[in-house]
């Protein structure tokens, strides 16, 4: 992937967000405060607006970019903990001005290990982790296995979408829906599903 495709993937996850926006708000409604998919695509309008001052950045400086807009804009506990996962993401791929498969496992590892970091969860918390920790195993097992980006990403997309459905068997521990303890039994994680869906819209824009 070079800064060009780079560009169209996080145009692709704004548009993604945007028309996802009453869906992640919906299953916030649920078990949060009703204000991810408000969050999130507050976040990325802002993204989208820093895009051109950031066209002669590498990829690494591209997405620390990304990150800070969010972690400015989105607000809530998602907006430090995306803000986090860009910049790491970024960290990992400083001076490139591409992003092999490999590469991009390195990104999305450091960028997942920063999100478990800053809010202090792991997998199986009802969190976001519950998509990303998941499709970062299904990314690692398909590079190693000499796959192609794209496919990579498809495989930790579907991976992801898996583990959004299934944090509906989970009580939540960590942010607000675990104030509603069992009660958040039966409810998929907003974040676990916006995280999915950012895996999806990269996937399709390869
Ligand atoms: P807020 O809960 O402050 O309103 P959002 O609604 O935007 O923020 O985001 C909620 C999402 O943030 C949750 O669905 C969950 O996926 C994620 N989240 C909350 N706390 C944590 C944490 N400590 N670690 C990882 N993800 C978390
Ligand atoms: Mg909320
Ligand atoms: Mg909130």
């Amino acid at each position: 992937m070079d800064r060009e495709k780079l560009f169209d993937v996080i145009k692709a996850i704004a548009k993604e967000i945007e028309a996802e926006k009453e869906l992640l708000t919906d299953l916030d409604n649920a078990i949060g405060d009703g204000d991810h998919g408000i969050n999130m695509a507050r976040g990325f309008k802002a993204v989208l607006e820093k895009l051109p001052n950031l066209a002669e950045k590498d990829c690494g400086a591209v997405l620390k970019g990304v990150g800070m807009a969010l972690v400015s804009n989105v607000g809530g506990a998602s907006g430090p903990l995306y803000g986090t996962f860009f910049m790491k993401a970024g960290d990992a791929l400083k001076g490139k001005m591409e992003i092999n498969a490999a590469d991009f496992l390195a990104s999305f590892s450091s960028a997942v290990a920063g999100v478990k970091m800053r809010g202090k969860a792991t997998e199986g918390e009802k969190t976001m982790l519950d998509a990303l920790c998941p499709a970062e195993r299904a990314m690692e097992e398909a590079v190693e296995g000499g796959k192609s980006l794209k496919e990579a990403v498809s495989a930790a997309a579907d991976a992801a979408r898996k583990g959004s459905e299934s944090t509906k068997d989970i009580i939540a521990t960590k942010g607000r829906a675990s104030y509603l303890g069992e009660r958040s039994l039966g409810h998929r994680d907003p974040g676990a599903v916006s995280s999915s869906l950012i895996l999806l819209a990269i996937a399709n824009t390869l």
